[in-house]
């Protein structure tokens, strides 16, 4: 039997964490309950799924529509996309049957690359190798989440008319995203081997997804916004804090100038696998904690203070002031609320 391939490569750094996680996993389970209904689908397609932050992981191995089950999905720090394709490329020569004189092989397998962030890695080799040993026998289409994804990077990964971003990631259109995205493998599984038909992807909606174009120039990516990886001091368990930069005009007597300042977003609950998953390498990046506006609540105990600074140079959440033992570090030591003026100290950003 003659299998068509589906991978799908998905990022889970910390800028998915939330809602695009949740639409994702969601997403995942949509196309399955789908394809289960398709006859074509079931006779031919099989599906993996590998999921990449700062690590790569493959969370389920190529597997029949029938007895696929879609996974929950990790999350972590970093977005090695160099080591994701990486992955992938050894995955294909592992998994994927190539036909050869006396054998048919499998059909042309599809990937999906779904990311919300420019590389944190080297992704120059990854790309080469992609490009003369993999572009023309497997099909990529490239998902932009928003408008912070590296495009130039996915479109040196395929066809500029495979390289696409989901404009405004709400549940509705991610919904008809995900749509697209089934009616694609549905497609495909019904023209396997008819050449003619084999690369054409189903109409877009244009006003959800829309098609990189070359003559325009690429966006900007927006890296700047800053996530904290915290500890619950009950449950040991890590979560995310976010905070989206904002600049404000601050008036000084005669003077104003522009104060960089950010303000929290939101507070995600994640598991221990989020360090399995992160970057090998320290995090680096830093923020005056003067500069960050809005504190969260513990997600995992509710404790009400969720960012707590240790001597370590950690934050953990807390239930007031008072004697308190860091889940980083192990010590016990007295908290006070910090004052205002009090100087600000450097916080250790995740790497997104
Ligand atoms: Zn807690
Ligand atoms: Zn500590």
């Amino acid at each position: 039997m003659r299998r068509l391939p589906i991978y799908f490569l998905l990022d889970v750094s910390e800028s998915m964490a939330g809602e695009a996680l949740y639409r994702l996993e969601d997403g995942m389970g949509a196309v399955i309950k789908t394809l289960r209904t398709d006859p074509h689908a079931l006779e031919t397609v099989w599906i993996s799924v590998i999921a990449f932050a700062g690590q790569v992981r493959q969370l389920a191995p190529l597997t029949e529509v029938a007895s696929f089950v879609p996974p929950s999905l990790p999350v972590g720090g970093g977005t090695s996309l160099g080591k994701a394709l990486s992955f992938l490329m050894d995955e294909i020569d592992r998994s994927v049957v190539r036909s050869t004189p006396d054998r048919k092989g499998d059909w042309k397998p599809i990937v999906f690359l779904i990311t919300d962030g420019k590389p944190t890695d080297d992704v120059a080799k990854a790309v080469e190798r992609w490009r003369t040993r993999y572009a023309g026998s497997v099909s990529l289409v490239a998902i932009s989440i928003g408008h912070s994804a590296d495009l130039s990077v996915l479109s040196q990964l395929t066809d500029a008319g495979n390289v696409l971003t989901l404009e405004e990631n709400t549940d509705a259109n991610f919904a008809k995203f995900i749509q697209w995205v089934t009616q694609s493998v549905q497609a495909r599984s019904r023209s396997v081997g008819d050449i003619s038909k084999e690369e054409k992807l189903p109409e877009l909606d244009k006003s959800i997804l829309t098609r990189l174009n070359l003559d325009k120039p690429l966006d900007r990516v927006d890296d700047s916004n800053a996530f904290f990886v915290s500890k619950c001091q009950k449950t040991q368990l890590p979560y995310l804090v976010r905070f989206e930069p904002r600049t404000a005009r601050i008036n000084a007597g005669q003077t104003s100038f522009d104060s960089l300042m950010y303000v929290l977003v939101g507070c995600y609950p994640v598991k221990n696998s989020y360090f399995e998953m992160s970057a090998d390498q320290p995090n680096v990046a830093t923020v005056d904690s003067n500069q960050l506006h809005g504190f969260p609540s513990c997600p995992h105990c509710g404790n009400p203070v969720g960012f707590a600074m240790c001597d370590c140079g950690n934050t953990f959440c807390i239930s007031g002031p008072g004697e308190q033992t860091c889940p980083w570090c192990r010590q016990t030591a007295q908290f006070s609320r910090g004052k205002e003026g009090d100087p600000g100290v450097d916080l250790t950003r995740a790497r997104g």
